[in-house]
């Protein structure tokens, strides 16, 4: 039997479960702001770094001066601007193989050749980076060190050393994209780069994943002199930032709510991982993949003896929609080294029930086999 449209199962985007958006603590804390003495304040065209008190708190908890904390339109936008900071037509960028689809389509936009080093199940393979840094001489390496987007791989606490020590010999900045690191399910944090080597690090990171992507509040924290360059630049770009949303995010944090909502997420979203890896495990028990301990996404390589013609079509004639995995996939480090990314299926879990997770993956099984 045909799957109906209603039980279509959408193994696209990374979103939010519609249930995590606090619609309620939101527009207590939005009502708080507007009705404050601030009110005024934030629906004037405001200072371009952010909202200053939220910049402080950021200051504190990374413990970096307000100074080193730029408050933009979203972490996209920030990585765009780092971008036309950075890139100048023809320059080479380095992210891990496969990475986030948007950053590698902005890197490129910004005129950046871009080169995937391959990523593996504990992070970017560093002998293959370093090979390639005698080859290349890159303006910066992406990457997604905690769970990251698409594969669900976390960086090693030995890669992270690596990559802060070649960092520094090589001379090329690191971009760690942390948006999903506080969504821990279980285990530990590894150390921040920044914490390893804060002079070639910019952190960027965003309340997408922990309040609401609506609000379209991101930052970006690095040395003092890149963050008033960026400043300068956000200043004629977006000439005011979106204030009012900033101001809730400082007041949902002011009020307690920030703790409670990352707790109820990390309750929410930990069974439907627990049930991404059971589906996964039954349906594909020869494929290897990442086990992630948080975050938004698993990812799968499905077995090569696949019939992959037309894999989308067809899946969605079976009630399931997938990205297209090559997106994922910027220029590899070898030529043709990278048959892989159409075998790639990104399997985002958090905007799913645990029920809707195992059917997806279970008709995902049916497709290729
Ligand atoms: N970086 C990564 C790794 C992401 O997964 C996303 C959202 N999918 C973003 C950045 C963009 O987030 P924002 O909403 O803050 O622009």
């Amino acid at each position: 039997m045909q799957p109906t449209v209603s039980d279509h199962i959408l193994f696209t985007r990374g979103v939010p479960a519609t249930e995590a958006l606090p619609t309620e603590l939101l527009s207590e804390c939005m009502q708080a702001v507007l009705e404050s003495p601030a009110g005024k304040t934030v629906l004037q065209y405001g200072h371009n770094g952010g909202y200053l008190p939220l910049r402080q708190l950021l200051g504190e908890q990374y413990g970096v001066s307000p100074d080193q904390v730029l408050i933009g339109n979203g972490s996209l936008h920030l990585q765009d601007l780092i971008s036309a900071l950075l890139i100048q037509p023809g320059d080479i960028v380095f992210t891990e193989q496969p990475s986030y689809d948007r950053a590698i389509k902005t890197f490129r936009r910004r005129g950046a050749k871009v080169i995937g080093i391959p990523l593996e199940l504990d992070g970017i393979d560093t002998t293959q980076l370093e090979e390639a840094l005698t080859r290349y001489t890159p303006r910066f390496l992406y990457l997604v060190p905690d769970f990251q987007n698409p594969a669900g791989v976390t960086t090693s606490a030995e890669k992270r050393q690596k990559l802060a020590e070649l960092a520094q010999r090589y001379g090329f900045w690191l971009l760690e994209d942390i948006p999903y690191r506080q969504l821990r399910y279980s285990g530990s944090s590894a150390p921040l780069l920044r914490e390893l080597v804060p002079e070639r690090t910019l952190t960027i990171s965003s309340y997408s994943k922990l309040i609401s992507p609506g609000l379209r509040v991101g930052y970006v924290i690095g040395p003092l002199d890149f963050i008033k360059q960026l400043t300068a630049l956000a200043e004629d770009t977006i000439l005011a930032p979106v204030l009012p949303s900033q101001a809730a995010v400082y007041e949902f944090h002011k009020r307690g709510h920030f703790e409670t909502n990352l707790e109820y997420l990390k309750r929410l979203y930990a069974p439907r991982l627990a049930a991404m890896i059971d589906a996964l495990k039954a349906s594909f028990p020869n494929v290897a993949f990442a086990e992630p301990e948080g975050g938004f996404f698993v990812s799968v390589t499905l077995p090569e003896n696949s019939n992959y013609h037309n894999l989308l079509i067809r899946a969605k004639e079976q009630g399931l929609t997938l990205t297209d995995g090559s997106a994922f996939f910027a220029s590899p480090l070898h030529e043709g080294a990278d048959s892989a990314s159409e075998r790639f299926v990104r399997l985002p879990f958090c905007a799913l029930t645990p029920e809707q997770i195992t059917t997806g993956i279970k008709r995902l099984a049916e497709l290729v086999r």
